[in-house]
């Protein structure tokens, strides 16, 4: 949006006409700045273009750099909305949904003064005489609500919402909020690139009129080319997920190729094709991540310490070889002593003479036998150190092998990861076939119930206590579990802090109550940390796994109920 300047008030003001800006910013309402921006657009002799009306409607609104004016007349309105009556809009609600509006939007300033527009605008809508009147939608409601629950800006008022306010909404009444609804979706859908503002700003405008001032068959032309200029963007980043995916995909099968074994690698390869076959999911991608970087550091290490051995088996024989040349050239040298002694003895004419070559003989033998021996016992350790390298390279790299074998593995709390979980589901699921094909009546139809388990406010947990005792409630959360359920259930760590059991045989209430008293024995704490008790909750939803039907589509179900345990107040089991 930075390619936006908007006409100045001051241009307008020296030409000695109204600032088109300061009767719409004053009060803020949607229709007055939808006209003050196209009395803008004649003003400045430009042409109604979509573009061109979106930069006029958005300089209205006060987001150009001089918008003391457009901040003062907003500032001017609220309080004016303050101290007006409302039927619906009573002065608590008006209070409360001005403060979730100033703690949601208050990084930003230019949202936050579109939201308090569009509050206070809402605030007209309902007249103290006006009893059918329901408050209008915000515009930007579904993006105060995917922070939080709490942050909605306008939901209608409960006190003073009924059964017959909500028969009273009329379809006029209706075909705003859909434009303004579809509008938000589509905005947000686009992706968020400084080069598609323009194109999101068209659109928020676009629907904002329709809003405002209703359809035409203009209006309906522009929101069609906008649309398909949106198609166009979300197709194109379609397009782009496919190709990441054919990247993953190359990149995973050229892994093994460039692993100095591939032998080293080929979990991490199946661990990775498996993810994007299944097709690419957030939770899918986040834990082969995880897994690829707990590997990654492990086998560096491994293959730091093997190298260093090799290097030192290197350096042992290197010197085995010098110790073995210089006992050489010692027995050479002895070796031509010995020619010179045989000359010696050879014309030695007295016993004395003969006696002294052959002390001199013995005692330089000697030496080279003492030399002999102790390169000899050098030699022997040498040896016993160097197959003592060997082995521990063959061992590290047995170890290496073994990593990649074992991915089924996390490596935190020792239960089953990921693919340990897809491995346990495909075995259940045989066993479920196979009653399913022995009992075909269904009678004793066999059941399996799935959870999916999340710690309760953990980041706070590692903020306070610190990542090391973070890890140490994973563990402990994963070791409790493990020992409280059946041996035929499993438990793997999905990701993170969430966790996933396979209850065989067990229906779907039975399994919410299994995780139900699974969460009460939590309440007596569950680890120590420096001396005091930790007590960790977690939510969890729990679904049915139906036949057929693939594990990521049993787990959307629990997602859903674990998500509705959390907003339902956390450390409880949904069934979803
Ligand atoms: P909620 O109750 O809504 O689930 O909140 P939450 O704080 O548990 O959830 P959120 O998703 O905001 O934070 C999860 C945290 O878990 C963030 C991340 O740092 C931490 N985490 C993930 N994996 C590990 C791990 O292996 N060790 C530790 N110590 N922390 C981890
Ligand atoms: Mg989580
Ligand atoms: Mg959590």
């Amino acid at each position: 949006m930075g390619n936006m300047t908007p006409p100045t008030k001051g241009g307008a003001t020296a030409e000695g006409s109204t600032a088109p800006g300061a009767a719409a910013a004053a009060d803020g309402h949607p229709t007055q700045l939808a006209k003050a921006a196209l009395r803008r657009l004649a003003q400045d002799k430009l042409e109604p273009t979509p573009d061109n009306y979106a930069r006029a409607y958005q300089a209205e609104q006060g987001m150009a750099p001089a918008a003391g004016d457009s901040l003062a007349g907003l500032i001017e309105s609220i309080v004016r909305g303050i101290e007006r009556g409302g039927k619906q809009w009573t002065l608590a609600r008006k209070k409360d949904s001005l403060q979730r509006v100033l703690s949601g939007s208050r990084g930003d300033a230019n949202r936050l003064q579109q939201r308090l527009r569009q509050l206070v605008g809402s605030w007209e809508t309902d007249n103290p005489g006006d009893v059918a009147a329901a408050p209008e939608e915000p515009e930007d409601t579904a993006a105060a609500a995917d922070t939080a629950p709490e942050a909605v800006v306008n939901e209608p008022p409960a006190s003073g919402t009924t059964v017959a306010d909500e028969s009273a909404r009329t379809p006029t009444d209706a075909h705003p909020r859909v434009v303004a609804a579809l509008g938000q979706t589509v905005v947000r859908a686009l992706p968020v690139k400084e080069s598609h503002g323009d194109l999101a700003a068209a659109i928020a405008q676009a629907a904002q009129r329709i809003q405002s001032v209703g359809a035409s068959d203009e209006a309906a032309s522009e929101v069609e080319g906008l649309c398909e200029r949106a198609d166009w963007v979300l197709q194109h980043r379609e397009h782009l997920f496919d190709q990441i995916s054919g990247l993953c995909m190359e990149l995973t099968a050229s892994l093994a190729d460039l692993a100095e074994d591939d032998s080293w690698a080929r979990g991490q390869c199946d661990a990775m094709r498996l993810t994007v076959e299944e097709g690419l999911t957030a939770r899918g991608v986040k834990s082969v991540n995880e897994l690829l970087r707990a590997t990654r550091v492990k086998q560096a290490e491994l293959r730091g310490e093997r190298d260093s051995a090799r290097d030192a088996l290197k350096q042992l024989i290197n010197r085995m070889l010098s110790e073995l040349d210089e006992l050489g050239s010692q027995t050479g040298r002895f070796h031509d002593s010995v020619g010179r002694y045989a000359d010696v003895i050879e014309r030695a004419d007295t016993l004395e003479s003969l006696a002294g070559a052959v002390r001199e003989m013995v005692e330089e033998s000697r030496t080279v036998q003492g030399l002999v021996d102790q390169t000899q016992r050098r030699l022997h350790e040498e040896r016993t150190r160097a197959s003592d390298l060997s082995q521990r390279v063959h061992q590290l790299e047995g170890e290496l092998r073994r990593l990649s074998d074992e991915v089924s593995t996390d490596q935190l709390t020792q239960i089953a990861n990921r693919r340990g979980l897809l491995q346990a589901f495909d075995l259940e699921c045989a066993r479920l076939q196979r009653q399913a094909v022995d009992d075909p009546s269904g009678d004793s139809a066999p059941s399996l119930s799935i959870g999916l388990l999340d710690i309760d406010n953990f980041k706070r947990l590692n903020d306070d206590l610190g990542h090391a005792a973070g890890d140490q409630a994973l563990k402990s959360l994963a070791s409790t579990v493990a020992k409280t359920l059946r041996p035929t259930d499993v438990v793997a760590r999905y990701g993170g802090e969430e966790f996933v059991v396979l209850l065989p045989d067990t229906p779907v209430e039975e399994g919410q109550q299994i995780l139900t008293r699974l969460q009460r024995s939590l309440t007596g704490g569950l680890f120590m940390h420096e001396n005091k008790q930790v007590f960790v909750t977690f939510s969890a939803g729990v679904t049915a796994f139906r036949l057929g039907e693939r594990i990521e589509e049993a787990l959307e179900r629990a997602d859903i109920a674990l998500y509705q345990a959390k907003r339902a107040g956390k450390n409880r089991t949904l069934i979803g």
